[in-house]
This record gives C-alpha cells, structure tokens and sequence, in this order.
C-alpha cells in the first residue's frame, strides 16, 4: 500500500533569515479526542460510559496497534463485548462524545489477544505513523504509549506491592502506601547541529549497520534544561562544543515511553579537530555535507532505491522527528535557520 507523502514540519517561509513556523504535522502527533479528565473519578459516569451505546475500544500490543482499512485506513473501532475488562477499563475519552476505550492484546488476561485482529490487521506504531490520518497517528501514539505504562508499572516504585488501576486507566495507587502513580513522559533531546558552513553532525550508534546515520539525541538529566542537554549531549557524544540551541518541534516517541524535544544548535568546525565518537556508545560521528545528506534523501524514497549514491548513508525513517529535522535542513539549502 502507498504512503501519503509525509508532512513537513517546516512552512515554506521558514527558510533562512527566518524562524521556523509552529510545526503541526508530524507523525504520532495530533490526537483530538477529549480525555475526559473531569469524569475519570466518577465511578457512576465511567459505568454509564462503559453502557453507551457507541462505545468502542481500540486494540494494541507491544509496539503495534490494530488497524482497520475500509474504507481508509484507521485505528479499528471495536465493541466493548469481549474486547475489554470492565472491572479494569482504560478510558483513552470521548470521540464525538462516544467513550473509547483502550485493551493491549498483550495482556494474558485480557480478553482478546493480538492473535484475534478480527477484521483488523496489527501495524507497528512506526508503520501507523505514516499510514494513519494525522489526528489517528496521535491517537495511536497516545494508544501506546498509555498501555505500555500500564504493562510496566505493575508494582508501586515505592513499596513494591501490587498497584491498582484509578481514574479510568490515566493512574494507578498503591493499596498498601497509599502512593499515587502517574503516566510518565521521558523527555529526550534530539538535536540537528549545523556548522553554518553546510555541514550537519551525523552519529553511527553502536548496534547500527554501516551507512546508518542519524542526528545525536539523549535524555534530559534530572535538574536540567533541555538546552543544556543539548550542549552537554553533543559534547559527551562527538567532543563538538555545539551552542545556541533553538527549540523547533517535538513528538511523542512511546517506545516505550520517550518525548522527543527536537532542537537545531550550531557548532563551528575546527579543522585541526575532528569529532570524536564516545566510546561505548558511538562508533562514528562526523560532519555530512548538504550533498552527501540530501543524496541519501533521495536514494531512501521507494521509487528511488536502485538511484546509484555517492555514498551508502542512510538515514533515519521518515516517521520520526529526526528525518524531518533533516529533511527541513536539506529543503532549505543546508543554511542555518535564525536565531
Ligand atoms: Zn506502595
């Protein structure tokens, strides 16, 4: 099945001399349902939403989400009967007024499995990403991610006893100290960094093919700011001092559980330096030229992948914010965006 091109994170006027315009596109971003945070504490109006007559429940496993295709592709609608625990309901909230409700086929004791897609079919959340409208890529991100806490925070993180879900799947408290836990969000920083001479900083991990490349990125540590994270990311990861970091766009990342700030920073070559990959996590980082970068562009498109390349880079997947952050740099000419 063909993918509709995906969208840019960048307006056309957000080229050089300008700022970037507020991104709104990206892939997993865009969720419009109402999380119905006021009535997840009543117990009575979770029953009556749990017996409304639209009520549907969406499916996912680990990494995956069920997806219907007729008459486009989307997030499948299931009933309530036999797809859900309701003593245990995971309220995602209201479409259209209509209550949606969340099962991960991973559960053992669910009561569907991922081996029962019905007239579905599981997609990973990456695939989903492009595939899916805008506001169904969100809400399969919010899928996920909400079900993949619950998956892994079984036992309270201060007593170690069993926790129970609250206020319809958004909380889990512990019976035993009485602690409440919440949904949580790892913020990490992804950071295209140019060197204003038409040279992005490009880093190879350890476990990464030859050839495969993507911009530096890394989790915010505790008593930080992301741009400090930024600088201290790019310096710990390729020893360039990078500087002036200018928030562009994020994106929810759920595997399992990352937000993505993404970020350009700038850096000036030293010639008498090259970068310095670090050890243990990087086994190469360099500096790419536009060409080089906007050539890999190219080859990745699927109607292009015999294109013959001046070289084997390969880049990220054009779901994730790191390919658009590229992709922006490679649209406008490898120059630098304003401060
Ligand atoms: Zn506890």
């Amino acid at each position: 099945m063909s993918t509709p091109d995906p969208p840019d994170i960048y307006s056309p006027a957000a080229t050089a001399g300008t700022r970037a315009a507020p991104p709104t596109t990206l892939p997993l971003t865009g969720a419009t349902i109402d999380r119905a945070s006021e009535l997840r504490d009543d117990h009575h109006e979770v029953k009556r939403l749990l017996d409304h007559p639209r009520a549907a429940v969406l499916g996912a496993s680990a990494g995956s989400v069920l997806i219907g295709e007729l008459p486009r592709p989307r997030l499948l609608r299931r009933p309530l009967a036999g797809n859900i625990n309701p003593h245990q309901p995971i309220l995602l909230g209201l479409e259209a007024g209509a209550p949606l409700f969340a099962a991960d086929l991973d559960d053992p004791e669910a009561q569907s499995q991922a081996s029962d897609t019905g007239l579905g079919r599981l997609v990973t959340l990456r695939e989903a990403g492009l595939l899916l409208p805008q506001a169904e890529s969100g809400l399969a991100a919010y899928l996920v991610a909400l079900l993949g806490w619950h998956r892994n925070h079984r036992f309270c993180a201060r007593c170690g006893s069993p926790t129970r879900m609250a206020q319809a799947g958004l909380a889990r408290r512990c019976p035993n100290c009485s602690a409440n836990h919440f949904p949580r969000t790892d913020p990490v920083v992804i950071m295209l960094v140019d060197d204003g001479a038409g040279n992005i900083l490009l880093g190879r991990r350890i476990g990464w093919e030859a050839g495969r490349f993507s911009i530096l990125a890394g989790y915010v540590a505790p008593g930080e700011t992301p741009e400090e994270a930024v600088v201290r990311e790019v310096d710990e990861e390729s020893a360039v001092r990078a500087h002036s970091p200018r928030y562009v766009a994020s994106q929810p990342w759920p595997f399992p559980a990352s937000l993505m700030l993404g970020y350009e920073a700038s850096a000036e070559t030293d010639g008498a330096k090259r970068p310095q990959p670090q050890p243990g996590e990087m086994i190469e980082v360099g500096w790419f030229s536009h060409e080089q970068v906007r050539e890999a562009t190219l080859r990745d498109r699927p109607d292009n992948s015999d294109r013959p390349g001046a070289s084997a880079l390969r880049l990220p997947g054009e779901v994730s914010i790191a390919r658009r952050l590229i992709d922006g740099w490679v649209a406008r000419g490898g120059r630098r965006l304003a401060r």
